[in-house]
């Protein structure tokens, strides 16, 4: 897929970075229910079908857009009939610590039953376990106040929303099971962007108005969600001007971000470098998941999925 290019401009000057075209491919309703059901060992349309509780047409655009994004590859098993199957690709298989580290915030933080959700056991120490984020630089566990983000040469807002239309971008019927609360940060252009604004420490309604050229009606409507699902609290401030700051589940989502914008820069860097430097301590961040049980890093081979 092209990025889109204003006239004149070279096609990396301008134009989505990184994080707006890992958040476009990842941003959809079901994009991350495909991707755990492929994660989970499905690569058959059948099998697809079986896991999701969607039409066969939308599944079929669904894996056709995934597979223009690169996360799938086409793989034909039988010839006559042609039939083909759905394999992850490298990147596509990159996906798993965002899966990871969604289905831990939604099962800490999320309103739904305790014990929706599987647990997750780690093959290596034999234990349920929870993820824990560190730096693979220098092995400390990590969260938002350790890291410090700058834009790097492809950054800054505007390069980083996801665009609106995307090819073959099918719309969502309804809204699937397991990762409600996510969606609501991911699920929306805008959504993402003002979180992120938010963990670079933007508090207040015109400085997002500003600095995020939002159209007014959709910031508000977005600070809303945000604030419905218990991410962002309001706060009046000494000069009577409302703020918005994160709750410990908006703060929890860290996890999530440092996963998806990392797995963003490896999959759609471009020339002039990245959209995002994370900086832990005196060295460049690289997100790692861990096992809260035995401390060893976690591998997807290595993850097993307890149904109850
Ligand atoms: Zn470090
Ligand atoms: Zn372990």
């Amino acid at each position: 897929m092209q990025p889109s290019t204003e006239q004149g401009a070279t096609p990396t000057a301008t134009g989505p970075n990184a994080i707006a075209r890992g958040l476009g491919a990842l941003g959809d309703e079901w994009s991350l229910q495909v991707l755990r059901a492929a994660h989970a060992g499905a690569t058959r349309f059948g099998r697809f079908q079986e896991q999701l509780p969607v039409s066969a047409a939308s599944l079929a655009a669904r894996l056709a857009f995934l597979s223009d994004e690169g996360l799938f590859t086409r793989r034909i098993y039988q010839q006559n009939p042609i039939r083909a199957e759905y394999v992850l690709t490298p990147q596509g298989r990159g996906t798993w610590p965002i899966l990871v580290a969604i289905w831990a915030w939604e099962d800490r933080w999320a309103d739904h039953p305790r014990g929706a959700l599987p647990t997750r056991r780690h093959r290596t120490c034999g234990h349920e376990f929870q993820p824990v984020l560190v730096c693979a630089e220098c092995g400390e566990p990590t969260d938002r106040h350790q890291v410090r983000t700058t834009w790097g040469p492809t950054g800054g807002w505007a390069r980083s929303v996801p665009e609106t239309t995307t090819r073959r971008r099918p719309r969502s019927p309804r809204r699937p099971g397991e990762f409600p609360e996510t969606m609501a940060v991911f699920g929306n252009r805008w959504a993402a962007v003002v979180i992120g604004a938010v963990f670079q420490g933007l508090r207040r309604y015109s400085e997002f108005e500003t600095t995020l050229k939002i159209p007014s009606n959709i910031l508000s409507e977005r600070l809303r969600v945000l604030v419905d699902y218990g991410l962002l609290r309001t706060e009046v401030s000494a000069e009577g001007r409302r703020e918005y700051r994160l709750t410990d589940k908006g703060t929890a989502f860290f996890p999530v971000m440092a996963t998806t914008l990392n797995w963003a820069e490896r999959w759609y860097s471009l020339p002039e470098g990245p959209a995002m430097i994370w900086q832990h301590h005196d060295h460049a961040l690289v997100p790692r998941l861990d096992c809260d049980q035995c401390g060893e890093p976690l591998a997807a081979a290595e993850i097993e999925i307890v149904r109850d």
